[in-house]
């Protein structure tokens, strides 16, 4: 039985949603709380002992996690965040929105995440300017995690904290360590994820923060408003109806905060979805084995590599092209895939040709010189727990015609 097809074409990255997850969604709307809610505290916790930390905050997208970490770390005017170009756009565009300037950093053509040699040379060579460098935030690209270890030697001999965009890697380990876990004695980190549609997780929309305890209170008070802990507590329905001067309707704002809260409708999704995240990275596991055994030893494809210090969340199955064996070039060969059924895409257009931050900080595309080239030869392949043993045969011998029709 073969997964269902659009108009005959296998499609990229469709949402995985069983009859259960909208029985509890439908359960959430009848049960007359529908936005922030016992359902929203219960996904945190949940989602917290996943992750092995104390506590989490749920929010409405992996861009509003990393908004409000930025806030809460008091990142903003006046200070550089170094990241990578290897990203989706809202990476970069939070640090443009808390006023911060974002210092992009090439990637380690190995794993397409940001390099930790080159981040240590320009924390080194910027040591004597003018502007003072607050932040790194790396991004586990397409699921891998980054080399968390010197990244964060980095960060503890300069003072700068760690934000991680963790919207792929969920869930993946580095080293001994789950993604999210933000046990360090001496950095101050934040881990955000993302539960967007197409994400290993999704919740529709959404977004979960993790940090240090403090930072992730002060978090909480941005994504809503501004308001404090205790009129936090006005979503708790029983004291509603106290009169005292703790009261419900009281509350104070000690900040312009913003409106990215959780509502319980996703946080129902999200919970119907967490207990089989674990069979749904086995699959898409399995799959990342089946493609590695089927192109490893083919001249005009270049699998993943995947470190021996990580487990890999394969969010993205991102093959690269050895373009000088072929005839065609990577629009053409998705191009050819899509006349064979099988939609793919690619992950990312470089930040750095993108025209807002092309003309703000006048990049040339070879600046990022590896993320430019490596980005003119990726491809990402379907990879999602609902495709069957003959659908990813089928994305295999369609990447295999291509290559046979078009070899050089
Ligand atoms: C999907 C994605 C985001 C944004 O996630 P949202 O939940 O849509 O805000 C951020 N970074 C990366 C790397 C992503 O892939």
């Amino acid at each position: 039985m073969a997964s269902t097809r659009t108009r005959g074409i296998l499609p990229f990255a469709p949402p995985n949603i069983t009859d259960d997850d909208i029985d509890e969604v439908v359960a959430a709307l009848r049960s007359g709380w529908i936005t922030t809610g016992p359902r929203t505290r219960l996904f945190e916790q949940k989602f917290a002992e996943l992750v092995s930390v104390p506590s989490a905050l749920a929010v409405n997208s992996c861009t509003a996690a990393l908004h409000v970490a930025l806030s809460a770390l008091n990142i903003g005017e006046g200070v550089d965040v170094i990241t990578t170009p290897m990203t989706f756009c809202s990476t970069v565009h939070v640090i443009e929105q808390v006023g911060a300037r974002p210092i992009l950093v090439d990637v380690d053509r190995a794993t397409l995440n940001v390099d930790p040699d080159l981040v240590a040379r320009q924390v080194e060579s910027r040591k004597r300017g003018d502007r003072r460098i607050a932040a790194l935030m790396p991004v586990h690209y397409a699921g891998q995690p980054c080399e968390l270890d010197p990244l964060l030697d980095i960060a503890a001999a300069h003072d700068l904290a760690v934000i991680e965009d963790s919207a792929h890697a969920l869930p993946a380990w580095y080293r001994d360590h789950i993604v999210g876990d933000v046990s360090h004695p001496s950095v101050r980190r934040a881990v955000a994820f993302s539960f967007y549609a197409t994400k290993n997780l999704t919740t529709g929309e959404g977004g979960m923060l993790v940090a240090a305890p403090d930072v992730l209170e002060a978090a909480r008070v941005w994504s809503l408003h501004g308001m404090s802990r205790d009129a936090w507590r006005r979503y708790d329905v029983e004291r509603q109806y106290e009169a005292d001067e703790d009261a419900a309707w009281r509350y104070d704002v000690g900040l312009p905060g913003f409106k990215y809260n959780m509502s319980d409708l996703q946080a129902a999704l999200g919970l119907s979805q967490l207990p089989r995240l674990s069979s749904v990275h086995q699959r898409r596991r399995e799959i990342a084995r089946q493609y590695v055994d089927a192109f490893e030893d083919v001249e005009s494809l270049e699998v993943p590599f995947v470190r021996s210090d990580v487990s890999h969340a394969w969010h993205l199955f991102a093959l690269r092209l050895n373009l000088e064996t072929l005839r065609i070039d990577r629009a053409e060969f998705i191009a050819h895939l899509l006349e064979r059924g099988i939609a793919a895409s690619v992950h990312f257009i470089p930040i750095h040709v993108l025209s807002y931050y092309r003309d703000r900080y006048g990049y040339a595309p070879d600046d990022l010189p590896v993320a430019w080239r490596e980005y003119q030869r990726l491809v990402s392949l379907p990879i999602y727990p609902q495709l069957h043993d003959d659908d990813v045969e089928d994305v295999i011998n369609a990447v295999l015609d291509v290559v046979a029709c078009n070899r050089r």
